[in-house]
């Protein structure tokens, strides 16, 4: 069976699964979006597209942003990136306070709030335009003019964003964090307002797949290396307290957002990205994770 049909016949079959989970709803730009939608996008190496349900909407890409800024940063600051934000899974919630404590300010990893708080604060010490540049990165990696960051979003976040700013001012008072709070939390906040859509995000993300290389154009944004520890931390870090489970049932690098986005990779192969609001209590997409263990399951296609 092709991509096409099998991704329809998982479509099919998730549909069964709505109304389990919850829509995110700690901010009310989130709290609005309906529940029962469902796109799927595969993009693969060589060229091909292959896509069903609302993949051509955008959505809130939330934390999914989390990659693009460490693949913008990464490059830039180089392996001293390390000495600011670990690499090892938290097994705690996206935006736990607890160990910073014990690490004092040095956050686990990058994917998770407080890490990805750091690299914000790396992209504004490294770029001229941190917000515009990242805007640009995303747009280049998905060749797409199409994608914006959502003000009415990011107000929100920055309206009821108290956590994150806990966050920030305590790995300040560690001095892991140089640039002003406030504009380490605005960059932050509209990165994770970018809105995509499946398609796009699986475009995106090909450059992973791809060793670094962005396939449609030719053009270099990871070495080899950097591209391999991005894949390895998505596969370890990707899902925050539920890493290990995605791990266990899908067998991808991947990440998620809590706009119910999800976007995995097959090295050398393809991306493909889930959108379903509905999320489980680790604040991941419910039938996301459904979709992409069925599609493990049906292709044989997983890292293992
Ligand atoms: N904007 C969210 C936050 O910072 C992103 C979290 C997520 O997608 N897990 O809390």
């Amino acid at each position: 069976m092709g991509y096409q049909n099998i991704i329809e016949e998982i479509a099919d079959t998730v549909k069964s699964l709505f109304g389990q989970g919850k829509v995110a709803d700690y901010i009310p730009a989130l709290a609005k979006v309906p529940p029962n939608k469902l796109g799927i996008a595969i993009e693969t190496i060589g060229g091909l597209s292959f896509c069903t349900g609302d993949a051509e909407e955008q959505f809130s890409i939330q934390s999914i942003s989390k990659v693009i800024a460490l693949a913008m940063a990464y490059p830039k600051v180089g392996e001293q990136l390390w000495e600011r934000v670990g690499i090892e899974p938290s097994g705690n919630p996206f935006n736990s306070l607890v160990q910073l404590e014990y690490e004092r300010g040095i956050p686990r990893n990058p994917f998770i709030n407080a890490g990805a708080l750091v690299i914000t604060d790396l992209l504004i010490e490294h770029f001229p335009q941190p917000k515009n540049d990242l805007l640009q990165l995303t747009r280049q990696l998905a060749q797409s003019d199409d994608i914006y960051y959502d003000y009415k979003v990011a107000a929100s976040e920055r309206e009821l964003g108290y956590t994150n700013a806990a966050l920030v001012n305590f790995m300040k008072s560690h001095y892991n964090i140089k640039a002003p709070v406030e504009n380490v939390l605005d960059v932050y906040f509209h990165q994770c307002s970018l809105a995509m859509s499946c398609r796009e995000l699986a475009r995106a993300f090909l450059m992973f797949a791809n060793h670094g290389i962005i396939p449609h154009s030719g053009e270099r944004i990871l070495t080899e290396s950097q591209a391999k520890r991005l894949n390895a931390l998505m596969l370890t870090c990707g899902f925050y307290d539920e890493a290990g489970e995605f791990a266990f049932r899908v067998g991808l690098p991947g990440k998620s957002g809590v706009g119910g986005g999800i976007v995995a990779v097959i090295p050398g192969e393809l991306a493909i990205a889930v959108w379903s609001p509905e999320l489980n209590e680790h604040g991941n997409s419910l039938v996301g994770i459904k979709v992409l263990e069925l599609f493990t399951t049906l292709t044989g296609k997983s890292i293992f």
